[in-house]
């Protein structure tokens, strides 16, 4: 049996239709399959790969560490300096506020980590949360996400829970005494990139500081330099209580982090003691990518570079049946006329070398969020394959 025929019978699959290339290695910005072809990658894993695929400070910190140890013991017992440093790395670059980190294995495990530490903290149980949003795939990250079709067949969810659209007046009203915590994606992704207001996001900051609320950042798809500044919030000014961190936070491993302050953290400790418990979270192998990967990004001020690429991208994406391209820094969706069409152009755009993909509440919308390590001719290739494409799929829909 070939690898994809396994793959198609004794892997779960979630689509009807995989892309289903069998990938051979990876590297910089791009993916080479096993039939020999070389992908330009447009994607980066869904905004995993900000330092591109592969770096070589962290393949050798995974090298390093797999030489010391592997697991020892779950999470918060052990001493283990690749969570320490890591942490006191990420901290350093964060506010004052900000200096207390639970690492978990994934994204979704943060959110579930973020909305219990609210929870247990305030002693409250109502959340706020926006419409179209994103926060993970688990029960608790479920219930907070922003679309009826996805969460309707998990049914019941988390009780107590209120969706808002994003950037309302109203979903700031919705927040009172009885609000644990408020959970919205800095800078959401998946609805198709929406950027927020300043001075939305400063109110809410505000009624949630008034009412006791804990404001939850989920920054896992738009932090680490995705937006052009190291974090979403920077853009605003505006700080959480807790901030949510996954995906490029682990330099290509499997990494998730929630932080606070370090005495809303102490509510995990007592009544219950063990308030959040993980055995793998914070792996000491995707902590030391992790750290890598964010030295590469600060010390080769790989951030610095993207406001400039996403407006390349913006400029040169120009066509017809382009309705708009929305985005910040190196998130950008580009928006044509239905799903239909643009799961055509993604299908030639994988013929000609580049592969790209959809917005989970967008699907309207080619997703294009690179590694931020992608040239300024990477970008022109990228976006004449793009508009040779809609033109190609507009003859052929004609
Ligand atoms: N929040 C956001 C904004 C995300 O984009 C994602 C993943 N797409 C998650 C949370 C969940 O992360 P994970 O898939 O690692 O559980």
């Amino acid at each position: 049996m070939t690898n994809r025929q396994l793959f198609l019978q004794h892997q779960a699959q979630t689509s009807p239709a995989p892309v289903g290339v069998e990938i051979s290695s990876a590297s910089g910005n791009y993916l080479y399959d096993t039939d020999g072809h070389k992908y330009l990658d447009l994607i980066g894993g869904i905004s995993v790969c900000n330092i591109g695929h592969r770096h070589p400070a962290v393949v050798n910190a995974i090298k390093q560490q797999a030489d010391q140890y592997l697991h020892v013991m779950v999470y918060g017992e052990l001493v283990q300096s690749p969570q320490a440093q890591y942490a006191r790395l990420l901290t350093s670059y964060l506010p004052d506020s900000l200096n207390c980190v639970y690492f978990t294995n994934s994204g979704s495990e943060a959110t579930e980590g973020a909305l219990k530490l609210a929870r247990r903290v305030t002693g409250r149980s109502e959340i706020i949360c926006c419409n179209n949003s994103y926060h993970g795939s688990t029960m608790g990250a479920l219930s907070v996400m922003g679309d009826e079709y996805w969460r309707n067949a998990f049914r019941p969810l988390l009780p107590g829970v209120w969706h808002h659209r994003y950037n309302s007046p109203g979903l700031i009203e919705a927040v009172n005494t009885n609000t644990a915590c408020v959970i919205i994606e800095t800078i959401q992704a998946e609805a198709g990139v929406l950027v927020p207001d300043a001075a939305w996001l400063q109110q809410l900051r505000d009624r949630c500081t008034a009412t006791g609320t804990l404001l939850i950042f989920d920054e896992i798809q738009c932090g680490f330099g995705r937006t052009g500044t190291l974090w979403g919030f920077e853009h605003y000014n505006v700080v959480p209580d807790i901030l949510l961190l996954g995906k490029a936070l682990g330099g290509g491993m499997p990494l998730g982090a929630f932080i606070a302050s370090h005495g809303l953290m102490q509510a995990l400790t007592a009544n219950p003691v063990l308030g959040h418990i993980t055995t793998f979270g914070g792996h000491p192998v995707c902590c030391a990518a992790g750290m890598a990967g964010m030295q590469v990004l600060l010390t080769e001020k790989i951030t610095e570079t993207v406001t400039e690429k996403g407006l390349l991208f913006i400029s040169q994406l120009q066509h017809s049946r382009i309705k708009a391209v929305r985005g910040i820094g190196l998130l950008i969706a580009v928006e044509l006329d239905s799903q239909a069409q643009v799961m055509a152009v993604l299908q030639e755009c994988l013929k000609a070398g580049l592969f790209s993909d959809w917005f989970l509440f967008a699907p309207e919308c080619i997703r294009i969020a690179p590694p931020l390590t992608i040239t300024a001719e990477e970008i022109a290739h990228a976006c004449n394959i793009l508009t040779t494409c809609i033109e190609k799929c507009e003859v052929s829909n004609t």
